[in-house]
C-alpha cells in the first residue's frame, strides 16, 4: 500500500504548470500569475492632496490658531483629474479637493474643518506644518517594486493594486480543463427520476463545482454504464482534456470494467492507498491524458480529489499552494477511532478563548454524503491504536483558503 505523500508525488510528477495567455483583469478573478508582477510606475504618481481643504505654503499658517487666524487670499481651485496652472505664491490659498495634484509652490493643505472663507479671504483656524495631508509619489508603490510575485493566485486585492499600477493584462497560467465521467448502471443524472434500484448521480456535481473552485474548468462528460464500449466513447470524448477524473468502478469486487479498460487503453496503476476514505485509487495515463479515478462512494471520491486531484489542478495552475494550509486544531466532543490507515475526518473549525478547536461532522462512513456538508477541515489522524481523544491535538487541513469560523 502506497502512503499519501507516495501517492501525491506520483500524480503530482506528471503536471506542470500549463501555457502562458494574457487575461484582462476584469477576468482575472482566481487565476495564477506566471510571472513575477512589477510596477514600472510610481503609486501615488504624483503629490495630490489627501483631504478637501486649502493648499498653501506651510511657512504661510506659522501660529495660526481659532483665536489668531490667519488670512490667505483665496486664488484659484485645483479639481481632481486636472494639473492646476500656476503657483501658490506667498500669502495665498488654492482651494483643493481629495487626490487633486498638489499645486507647484504649496508643501501643505490645511483640511476644511479648520478653516472659514468669506469672499477671496480664507482664514487659517489652525498650523499646517510641511506635508500636512499630502500624498506623495512612490508612498505606496515604488517604480521597480514587486507588486505580487508569480505563483499567487489574484483576489481582489492583488488586482486592485495591479489595476492601480497598470499592470495589465495580467499573464497567469492557463486554466486546465477537467473532464468528469461518472460510471454506474445505478445511476440516473440531475432532473431525472431515479427507477427502482437506481440512484441519483451526485459525484458528477460534486466534482464539477470542486474543480472551478480549485481554479480549473469543469468539461462534463456524464455518465457511463458499466459496458466497455460506452466507457470507451466516452474517454474517447475526453482526450484533449488536461486531466480527466472518472468515479466508480476501481474497487475490488465492481464489474471492473474502469479497470479493464483503463488497463488495456493506458498505462493506468491501481493503487491501494494508506487512507480512509477511499483506499481504491487509479491514475495513468490514457494516451497523453492523465487520468485520475476516484471510488464512487460519494465521501471518497471527494476526499481522493482534495488529497489528488486538487493539488494536480494547483500545480497546473502554476500556483505555490498546492496543498491545503495544515494546522494544529484541539480534539473536541466524541474520541475519533485509530486504525491501520490514515483517517481524513470532516470536521468543523470554532475557536474557544482564542484556541481552534475542531468537531467530527458526525458519522463518517463514505456513503454519508451529509458528513461533507459544512466541513471545514479534514483532521488527519494517523494510524495507531486506541482512539484520539477530546483535549489531544492533532493537524487538520484547511478547506478554505481562509480561517472559517463557526459551525
Ligand atoms: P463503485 O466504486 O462503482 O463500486 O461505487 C461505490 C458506491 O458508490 C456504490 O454505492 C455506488 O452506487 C456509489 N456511486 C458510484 N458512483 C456514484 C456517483 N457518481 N454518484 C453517487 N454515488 C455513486
Ligand atoms: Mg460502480
Amino acid at each position: 500500500m502506497l502512503t499519501v505523500e507516495e501517492a501525491r508525488e506520483r500524480v503530482l510528477s506528471h503536471f506542470q504548470p500549463l501555457a502562458i495567455e494574457d487575461v484582462s483583469l476584469n477576468e482575472a478573478l482566481g487565476r495564477v500569475l506566471a510571472e513575477d508582477a512589477v510596477s514600472r510606475e510610481a503609486l501615488p504618481a504624483f503629490a495630490n492632496s489627501a483631504m478637501d481643504g486649502y493648499a498653501l505654503r506651510a511657512e504661510d499658517s506659522a501660529g495660526a490658531s481659532a483665536e489668531a487666524p490667519r488670512r490667505l487670499r483665496l486664488a484659484g481651485e485645483a479639481a481632481a483629474g486636472r494639473v492646476y496652472q500656476g503657483r501658490v505664491e506667498p500669502g495665498e490659498a488654492v482651494r483643493i479637493l481629495t487626490g487633486a495634484p498638489l499645486p507647484e509652490g504649496a508643501d501643505a493643505v490645511l483640511q476644511q474643518e479648520l478653516t472659514e472663507v468669506a469672499g477671496d479671504e480664507v482664514r487659517l483656524l489652525a498650523e499646517a506644518p510641511a506635508g500636512n495631508n499630502i500624498r506623495w509619489p512612490g508612498e505606496d508603490v515604488r517604480p521597480g517594486a514587486l507588486l505580487v510575485p508569480a505563483g499567487i493566485e489574484l483576489g481582489p486585492a492583488e488586482i486592485a493594486l495591479l489595476a492601480a499600477t497598470g499592470v495589465h493584462p495580467a499573464r497567469v497560467h492557463r486554466r486546465p480543463r477537467v473532464a468528469i465521467l461518472a460510471t454506474g448502471d445505478e445511476l440516473v443524472p440531475l432532473g431525472e427520476t431515479p427507477a427502482p434500484g437506481q440512484i441519483r448521480e451526485s459525484n458528477s456535481p460534486y466534482l464539477a463545482a470542486a474543480v472551478t473552485r480549485a481554479g480549473a474548468v469543469p468539461v462534463r462528460l456524464g455518465i457511463a454504464r458499466d459496458r466497455a464500449d460506452e466507457l470507451r466513447a466516452k474517454l474517447d470524448e475526453a482526450r484533449s482534456a488536461d486531466l480527466i477524473l472518472t468515479s466508480g468502478g476501481v474497487s475490488v469486487g465492481d464489474y471492473d470494467l474502469v479497470k479493464e479498460l483503463l488497463s488495456e487503453q493506458g498505462d493506468i496503476a491501481f493503487w491501494r492507498v494508506r487512507m480512509r476514505p477511499g483506499k481504491p485509487v487509479a491514475f495513468g495515463m490514457l494516451g497523453a491524458t492523465p487520468l485520475l479515478g476516484l471510488p464512487g462512494n460519494p465521501v471518497s471520491a471527494a476526499v481522493t480529489f482534495e488529497l489528488f486531484g486538487r493539488p494536480a489542478i494547483r500545480q497546473m495552475l502554476g500556483s505555490r499552494q498546492i496543498l491545503r494550509p495544515s494546522i494544529e486544531v484541539v480534539l473536541e466532543g466524541e474520541d475519533i477511532p485509530r486504525g491501520d490507515r490514515r483517517h481524513y475526518v470532516r470536521a468543523w473549525l470554532d475557536s474557544h478563548g482564542g484556541t481552534l478547536v475542531a468537531r467530527t461532522t458526525g458519522a463518517q462512513e463514505s456513503h454519508l454524503i451529509s458528513s461533507l456538508q459544512g466541513a471545514t477541515a479534514l483532521l488527519v489522524v494517523e494510524v495507531g491504536e486506541g482512539v484520539v481523544r477530546a483535549g489531544e491535538h492533532l493537524p487538520a487541513l484547511l478547506l478554505n483558503d481562509a480561517l472559517p469560523w463557526g459551525a
